[in-house]
């Protein structure tokens, strides 16, 4: 479960980004974030992966207060959460595979687990065969789908998506909210922020819409409820 108790994000320059955030995001649920360019929607996803900590209020992730780093450090929290990014940011120099296990690495697990579990889950995303390429030999839905299989490759309780589809073709696109509908559907709870009207109109899951740091709408089965 995700909590949010009064969130402020205030940089450094001054620039409020979120103004009082109260929200909560429970076990198994699939949510749109929406809004403006510079609305906040960034700055929410990321008090969620804890690259960044509120100025004020409490961001609790499955109970565990972010602003604790000695609490955040314990690897059974951090790899609660799967994060996938706009522009995949896999690593250049090693293959879909190496990706994958690196992450695992990441939280010292035993090698020989590695290998059949990255397997597996490249298999969930459809690339067993592109396992030893390199990220610059495969098109952009499939570094997608390498940095989905990264997200979930620790069995996170949650997946944090920020414009997942925001450098695909709508074919591309569609594919990997296919995927991620089916993660959800295995149990996943997944936070997305998008620009992709389209998508979430055609999904139909809970959206919240944030506007100027503050959250303006929360619906379940919500539309975008914007032009652009
Ligand atoms: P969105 O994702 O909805 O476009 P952001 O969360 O990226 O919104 O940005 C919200 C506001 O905070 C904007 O005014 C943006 O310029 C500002 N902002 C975002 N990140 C930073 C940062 N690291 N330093 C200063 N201001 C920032
Ligand atoms: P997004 O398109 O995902 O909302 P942005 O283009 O707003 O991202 O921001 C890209 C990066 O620059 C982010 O890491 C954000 O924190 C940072 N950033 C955004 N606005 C500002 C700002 N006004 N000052 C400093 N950093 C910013």
């Amino acid at each position: 479960m995700i909590e949010m108790h009064d969130v402020w994000k205030v940089y450094p320059n001054g620039v409020e980004a979120l103004r009082g955030i109260d929200v909560r995001i429970d076990y198994g649920e699939f949510v749109y974030i929406v809004g403006p360019s510079g609305a906040g929607k960034s700055s929410f996803i990321k008090l969620m992966y804890r690259e960044e900590k509120p100025t004020h209020g409490v961001v609790l992730i499955n109970g565990v207060n972010v602003k604790r780093v000695r609490d955040w450090k314990i690897p059974h929290v951090r790899r609660k959460i799967g994060v996938v990014f706009q522009d995949f940011k896999l690593l250049p120099h090693m293959t879909a595979f190496e990706n994958v296990a690196f992450a695992m690495e990441a939280i010292e697990m035993p090698r020989r687990k590695i290998k059949p579990r990255v397997e597996e889950v490249l298999e969930l995303v459809g690339l067993s065969d592109r396992m030893h390429a390199l990220p610059s030999q495969l098109s952009g839905g499939e570094q997608q789908r390498v940095a989905i299989a990264r997200a979930i490759v620790n069995n996170p309780s949650f997946i944090i998506a920020d414009e997942p589809t925001g450098n695909l073709d709508p074919e591309n696109s569609w594919d990997i909210m296919y995927l991620l509908e089916e993660i959800n559907q295995r149990g996943t709870t997944i936070v997305m922020a998008t620009h992709n009207k389209e998508i979430v109109n055609t999904m139909r899951q809970r959206v919240i819409a944030i506007e100027q740091g503050v959250i303006v709408r929360d619906e379940l089965g919500g539309e975008y409820g914007y032009e652009d």
